[in-house]
């Protein structure tokens, strides 16, 4: 049985038996990782006798076959790097965090390496431990992770005719077809999601103001539910906890 020794976050906990649990972390360099933590304490769900807690940064070995993806992994050893308390300090940044794992979960596959995720969502936490403001920083992340995983839509010009669409022109936004549709496409779509003023130059990449990036993160958002099949059940808590200055 081989040893992997890596860097990791915990996005998801499940209960597995009454002394074990299922984690499935993000690692730097493998990638997703499902793993098997045995002996958690009877009666104590909300946190491992081995030290585990979820978006907590460590370093974890777990044994696997090698080349056995489907095979459970087992946690051998957990070591806290940082515990990203900040979180915990305010809901939103919780439920930004919540979000962030729920999505990377989705949207990744076992053992397949991104390290740029890993390095984004370790941005992101760190940075969400002492946010004020989440939606700007939840959106950098949503372009990051659709970028690495060849999903980014295109938002320079109409996907149908080209044109770029003039500074102050209603645009609308098609997930299945991946990007923008100008004024005179967008008629012919029945897919679509009409894109809020302030909006296209945060999906950009630019800053905008506070009550545009909520509305950017939606958009990206819509597209991650097309690709995951489903709304990311963290989303809609999220988005009721905004609260634009
Ligand atoms: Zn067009």
């Amino acid at each position: 049985m081989a040893l992997t020794k890596d860097e990791a976050i915990a996005l998801r906990r499940l209960d597995y038996s009454e002394t074990s649990q299922v984690l499935v972390f993000l690692t730097r360099e493998h990638g997703k990782v499902r793993a098997i933590a045995k002996g958690v304490k009877r009666g104590t769900k909300s946190r491992f006798a081995v030290g585990i807690d979820l978006l907590e940064l460590g370093h974890v070995v777990v044994s696997a076959r090698p080349g056995g993806g489907a095979e459970l992994a087992t946690v051998t050893e957990w070591k806290q790097v940082r515990s990203m308390a900040g979180l915990r300090q305010r809901l939103a940044r919780m439920h930004a965090a919540e979000y962030a794992a729920e999505v990377t979960a989705a949207l990744t596959e076992d053992w397949d390496p991104h390290p740029r995720v890993f390095a984004a969502l370790v941005g992101l936490l760190d940075d969400l431990c002492q946010a004020n403001q989440v939606f700007d920083r939840l959106v950098d992340f949503q372009r990051e992770l659709l970028d690495e995983i060849g999903s980014l839509p295109e938002f320079a010009a109409c996907l149908t005719c080209g044109r770029i669409p003039e500074p102050d022109e209603p645009v609308h936004f098609s997930s299945f077809e991946g990007g923008l549709l100008c004024r005179d496409c967008e008629p012919a779509h029945v897919e679509k999601r009409e894109l809020l003023h302030g909006c296209l130059s945060i999906l950009r990449g630019q800053p905008g103001h506070p009550t545009s990036q909520v509305a950017a993160f939606d958009i990206l958002n819509y597209h991650i539910a097309h690709l995951m099949g489903r709304n990311p059940t963290t989303a809609p808590v999220l988005l009721a906890t905004a609260s634009p200055a």
